[in-house]
């Protein structure tokens, strides 16, 4: 059989050809960038380890624990919970006695989260079909202005990369579930230890660098340069709005976003954990050395701030420097993200026109890793069915 041609070497990209190959069925993988991961990968910088776009790995999705080896990954962890202007916040199953002294919860946050917490037991599907949205389900409970304001919408803000909360409400329970029981981390060597170890297992010679493909059939794709290349089946494991240019359908909207990297002198001891602010320009900032000290040369620490909005450094720096007075902050490096993450929708313009066509990427699940890998072995699984 000619080899199967996979297009996109992002997580979902690896997950087919991983499969692919532990059941010796031939690929190639082709990725436009010089470099694998697509949304999963980093840079290094003067010594510091910057992942493209701030993210974090839950242990705790399934396909995460049944793809990747986490030991070898030397994952770090974020405390489970935030700081909300200067109170700290920890997850109340961690800490159930903390939620009394906390500051931030009334009464009736805690009648209304353990309402929730309730709905939290046993299997919570990430998409049930459900219309609700996830601000209308926040506003359903009856949650005071100041700990939805200023933990639970900021904080779904940020898992979401989309300030008006229109994805579904089951995703918003999915997701929960997932923080309160998993552990949120990043691999000592940055997200791009995942992406390398998923590749540390296929031929270095089936994974094709800088190659764009301008076109696709049911079984050949054509390069940038013109040359075209015959194989068994094609799995398009690219982004959404690749896949709708590729297709020919309108381009789907998506969620963009900006991370920014600052250096300063390293702080000790530290509960690494993501701290919320919402203000316009700044979402949320978190220490990344007080999670992974391995991400900065030593002695140094390593901020990343995330924004919503076109900011600029400066915004960003001045946003920063108020939450950390007297911190001297150095730039790094900013990513501009602008289709970091896409609406649930079923996409059904995309599937139609794919006919013959196998797709990958996580818009065919939902937003994360989880959904990436998790589609990317559903198209494995559908050429294995077919061979
Ligand atoms: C800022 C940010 C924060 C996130 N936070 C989290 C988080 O905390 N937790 C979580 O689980 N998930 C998070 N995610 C989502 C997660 O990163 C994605 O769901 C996942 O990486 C998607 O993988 P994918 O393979 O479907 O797509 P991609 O990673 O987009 O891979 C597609 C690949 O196709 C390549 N490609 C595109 N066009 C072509 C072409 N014409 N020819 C060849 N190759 C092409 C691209 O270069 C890319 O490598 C975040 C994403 C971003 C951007």
């Amino acid at each position: 059989m000619k080899p199967i041609l996979i297009i996109g070497g992002g997580i979902a990209g690896l997950q087919a050809a991983s499969i692919l190959h532990t059941k010796r069925i031939d690929f190639i993988l082709f990725e436009k960038q010089a470099y694998i991961g697509g949304r999963v990968s980093s840079i290094v910088k003067d010594g510091f380890i910057l992942d493209r776009g701030f993210q974090v790995l839950q242990t705790s999705y399934p396909e995460v624990q049944r793809s990747l080896d986490l030991a070898e990954l030397d994952l770090h962890f974020f405390e489970s919970g935030a700081m909300v202007k200067d109170q700290l916040f920890f997850n109340p199953l961690r800490r159930p006695f903390d939620l009394f002294s906390s500051d931030i919860l009334t009464f009736k946050d805690v009648f209304s989260l353990a309402k929730i917490w309730f709905r939290l037991q046993g299997n919570v599907p990430a998409l049930d079909g459900n219309k609700q949205t996830t601000q209308e389900l926040i506003n359903s409970y009856a949650f005071s202005d100041r700990f939805k304001n200023e933990f639970l919408v900021p904080f779904f803000q940020g898992v979401f990369l989309q300030e008006s909360l229109t994805q579904p409400a089951s995703l918003f329970f999915y997701y929960l579930q997932q923080f309160l029981y998993g552990d949120a981390a990043i691999p000592a060597g940055g997200m791009q230890a995942i992406t390398d170890q998923m590749a540390s297992s296929l031929p270095a010679d089936k994974l094709k660098l800088n190659q764009e493909i301008v076109a696709i059939s049911p079984t050949s794709v054509t390069l940038k340069s013109g040359e075209i290349i015959e194989g068994g089946a094609v799995i398009l494991a690219v982004d959404l709005r690749v896949a709708a240019k590729l297709l020919g359908v309108k381009s789907p909207e998506t969620l963009g976003s900006r991370t920014f990297y600052f250096s300063a002198k390293s702080s000790v001891n530290q509960p690494g954990l993501l701290r919320l602010v919402g203000e316009e320009h700044l979402l949320h900032f978190t220490c990344l050395t007080d999670v992974n000290p391995d991400l900065a040369p030593k002695g140094k620490a390593l901020y990343s701030a995330t924004s919503l909005k076109n900011s600029s450094e400066t915004e960003i720096k001045a946003a920063l420097e108020r939450h950390l007075p007297g911190k001297k902050l150095t730039f790094l490096q900013s990513f501009d993200l602008p289709h970091s993450l896409q609406l649930v929708d079923d996409y059904g313009a995309i599937k139609k026109a794919a006919e013959g066509i196998v797709l990958a990427g996580d818009y065919l699940e939902f937003p994360s890793l989880q959904g990436a890998l998790e589609s990317g072995r559903k198209a494995a699984d559908e050429i294995l069915a077919k061979t």
